[in-house]
């Protein structure tokens, strides 16, 4: 699974707040995937964190 952060962003922080792992993001900035591929075992938190976003612009794929 991989995860994709879209320009509809709005820098509030929730994702990394759930999911460090994969996410992350800078001062004033839109958030970011840190790795690539999401390993199994953060796959939870990462749709906690989709799921979580306030204006859906986290997308997962297979
Ligand atoms: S939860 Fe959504 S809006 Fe908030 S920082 Fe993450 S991707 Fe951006």
């Amino acid at each position: 699974m991989k995860a994709i952060v879209t320009d509809d962003c709005i820098s509030c922080g929730t994702c990394v707040d759930i999911c460090p792992e994969v996410f992350d993001i800078c001062d004033g900035e839109k958030a970011f995937t840190k790795v690539d591929k999401i390993d199994p075992h953060w796959e939870a938190e990462a749709k906690e964190a989709c799921e979580a976003c306030p204006v859906d612009a986290i997308i997962l794929e297979q």
